[in-house]
């Protein structure tokens, strides 16, 4: 199982997706769902219950996630020191790689760090000098012996050109990812749609670049023989060349990839904290591998085509239903482009595995890293 560690609500930076949409949505509800606004800001749990509970499933992963979690330097070294668990991840904004001694960034399995391409944008969208610090950051774990597989995590949005933006961070003078995952900002806020732009985004920018992103991908295959790590295309690719058959949600949230408030609540995903609806049991006596399942199971999903590739995208979309049918059929559309643009090179991919010019083991991750697959 995973979990995502939730060790502070506090981040250090002002994000235009995040804070930036929280001031616009200040004050929305959640539907029917009764929220909690007094979780304590930080960890208030003994470690101990951590370390008990994780024990119960010897293939447990936590992922410390925020906020920052990186403010809490402190808390994470001693989770590492005293938790036992197969792998621990972290989710960062990069801010603060450097402040954690690198015989615990080391041990890191995997370090998800939030960019969104070159400087002008990542420093549009999450504030001025973000993107110096976060590249001087990265470099550093690197020197400093990271082997750990570094995931660079965007978040997409109307001013990003995914194809051009992609693939600056696979290929670039300053320091080149060999991951990338990008997840778009829809769905989250109640009114930001109104004064967006994604439609006409969506259709003339984002759809026609993943297109030409996805043929970029395949012509890497090869040319090199190089199989990128391009989260959604090699998610998706990976269950049609493999056959799946009804994926459940892709990132996993609430069947097996669940969030640890910091009262030690846990619940189905990140973003739905303080959702008392949600709540799954607590830490103190929950037993990680009986944990009650919540899955997709509202329209749109139900009896969409594409369900059983996309698994119905996010529970927290799903259920909060923050955009209307209208906004929402834009995202699914966006799905269902992804999906074509990875099937139509399917003929491709699987030409050049029967040359022996690129290997089905190839297209294997760790599924429900942090990357949800389906953006
Ligand atoms: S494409 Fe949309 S409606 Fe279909 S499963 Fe995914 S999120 Fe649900
Ligand atoms: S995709 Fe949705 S349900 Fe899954 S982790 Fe992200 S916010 Fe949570």
């Amino acid at each position: 199982m995973f979990f995502h560690v939730i060790l502070t609500t506090h981040c250090n930076l002002q994000c235009r997706y995040c804070f930036g949409e929280s001031l616009e949505d200040f004050d929305e509800g959640f539907n029917d769902a009764e929220v909690d606004y007094d979780l304590p800001s930080k960890v208030n749990y003994n470690i101990d219950l951590l370390d008990k509970f994780s024990r119960k499933d010897p293939e447990c992963i936590l992922t410390f996630y925020g906020g920052e979690p990186l403010l809490c330097a402190d808390k994470i070294k001693q989770i590492m020191d005293n938790v036992d668990a197969k792998h621990f991840m972290i989710q960062t904004n990069g801010l603060l790689l450097d402040k954690l001694e690198p015989k615990y960034i080391n041990r890191f399995h995997t370090i998800l760090v939030s960019i969104d391409g070159e400087e002008a944008l990542t420093d549009y969208y999450r504030g001025n000098g973000t993107f110096r610090k976060v590249l001087d950051n990265v470099k550093l774990i690197k020197q400093n012996g990271f082997r750990g597989e570094l995931i660079a995590r965007m978040t997409v949005m109307e001013r990003t050109d995914i194809y051009k933006q992609v693939r600056w961070l696979l290929h670039n003078d300053e320091f080149s990812f060999s991951s990338v995952h990008w997840q778009l900002n829809a769905g989250f806020w109640e009114n930001d749609y109104q004064r967006r732009n994604f439609e006409q985004w969506s259709q003339t920018g984002y759809i026609p670049g993943v297109k030409q992103l996805a043929r970029f991908w395949v012509d890497q295959m090869e040319k090199s023989g190089a199989v990128l790590k391009l989260y959604p295309l090699l998610g998706i690719a990976y269950s049609l060349l493999h056959n799946e058959k009804n994926c459940l949600l892709r990132c996993g949230g609430g069947w097996i990839n669940y969030a640890i408030q910091t009262d030690g609540c846990i619940i189905p995903c990140p973003t739905m904290w303080g959702m008392k609806k949600y709540y799954l049991g607590h830490i103190n006596d929950a037993d990680p591998l009986e944990l009650r399942k919540i899955f997709v199971n509202q329209q749109p999903c139900i009896g969409c085509s594409n369900l059983n590739v996309c698994g119905g995208r996010c529970l927290y979309a799903n259920v909060t239903k923050r955009w209307s049918d209208e906004a929402y059929g834009k995202v699914c559309n966006t799905v269902a482009e992804l999906v074509e643009a990875v099937k139509t090179e399917v003929p491709r991919i699987q030409r050049l595995l029967k040359e022996g010019k690129i290997k089905l083991n190839d297209f294997d991750y760790i599924k429900y890293n942090g990357c949800e697959i389906i953006p």
